[in-house]
């Protein structure tokens, strides 16, 4: 069985939370003069510290309810306070699959914590055999699933998950950064099930607002209150909010933007397969190609000089380089630079 309490940090489960202004009086007409702001400007008053409109248009949208989102600023902080949540510094560990997002292991190792590493198979899906014998292992806090994968680009098997949600008794991660872009369910209707999920979403990618910095953690109840209790009060900024807000309200924009980019994904695909510098287009359910070349350090420098960027992902993959799709006019630069780089 999965117990909540045994797996939080002590120091969390006894803290006393810091009371905000906005915490001790929620209401919103009034004349206020509790949080020192200043009674001038447009920006000048404290934003909502529990994004409640938000947090409604979400909860509408992915059917689950308030009390199971909490909002971050990027999914930055969902991890990092999960680490924080969960994990002692110097005793304990968590679980990735690897190749993956890279801020699982940063964030590990600002908070301590020790990282293990478990390859994934040649077909990137999680090897259950190498994963059962840390399972038990009481040190073991989170388990990070990212799916679709950061930067295979694969969905991971729903079998493979369920088996871990199901026998580790600690936190299960799913990172679905990129679930928009793929047809697969979001592991977020899935809550009432599991106790110990923890699906983690963000604005950035197929929701266009990097630059806002809006990440969510869906879960069970007490999971958020714990959440809550951590996070700096005002963690995420008015207009940050109002973003999130306003992109929500146009959500026809949102899934003729997700065509447009599937559609040029499925183009540059083919595309690239008829340049001999391109060995192998891995399968996507995201919004990247992860592309085999001849030689990614060549390939990847000769495009960099032309000004086209691209993540150069030798080092984890071997000649393998990422490829986000750009614009119609973006992948065209990209594949007329390719036609004029040598095999
Ligand atoms: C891009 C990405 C994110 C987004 O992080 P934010 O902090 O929300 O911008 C999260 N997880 C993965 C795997 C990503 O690739």
């Amino acid at each position: 069985m999965f117990k909540l309490e045994r797996i939080v940090r002590k120091n969390i489960l006894s803290l006393q939370p810091y009371s905000s202004a906005r915490d001790e009086f929620s209401g919103t007409s009034g004349v206020f003069l509790d949080a020192n702001e200043n009674p001038f400007g447009k920006l000048n008053r404290y934003p909502d510290p529990y994004q409640k409109v938000l947090k409604q248009k979400l909860a509408k949208l992915k059917k689950v309810d308030n009390d199971n989102i909490f909002v971050g600023n990027g999914s930055d902080e969902v991890i990092d306070l999960a680490y924080r949540i969960f994990c002692e510094p110097n005793n304990d560990k968590v679980l990735t699959f690897s190749p993956t997002y890279g801020m699982y292991d940063v964030s590990a190792a600002i908070n301590a914590i020790e990282l293990i590493k478990i390859p994934l198979t040649d077909k990137f899906q999680i090897d259950l055999n190498l994963t059962n014998d840390y399972l038990s292992e009481s040190a073991l806090k989170i388990i990070f699933i990212c799916s679709p994968n950061n930067p295979t680009g694969n969905i991971i098997d729903k079998s493979d998950i369920e088996y871990l949600l199901n026998s580790f008794k600690g936190i299960v991660i799913i990172d679905e950064a990129y679930i928009d872009f793929c047809s697969s369910e979001s592991w977020c209707t899935m809550l009432d099930q599991y106790p110990n999920l923890i699906v983690s979403q963000t604005f950035s990618k197929a929701w266009g607002l990097a630059a806002a910095r809006v990440g969510v953690a869906y879960a069970s109840k007490e999971i958020i209150q714990l959440f809550n209790r951590v996070k700096p009060p005002y963690n995420m900024s008015e207009p940050n909010q109002n973003a999130a807000i306003s992109a929500l309200s146009d959500y026809n924009n949102f899934l003729e933007n997700i065509q447009a980019i599937k559609k040029e994904k499925e183009k540059l695909t083919l595309e690239l397969n008829q340049l001999d510098l391109v060995m192998k287009i891995y399968p996507s359910d995201a919004n990247f190609l992860l592309v085999e070349v001849t030689d990614a350090n060549r390939i990847y420098n000769d495009l960099v000089d032309q000004k086209i960027i691209t993540r150069n992902r030798n080092n984890v993959i071997r000649n393998c380089i990422r490829i986000s799709i750009g614009t119609p006019k973006e992948n065209e630069i990209l594949l007329n630079a390719l036609k004029n780089i040598n095999r």
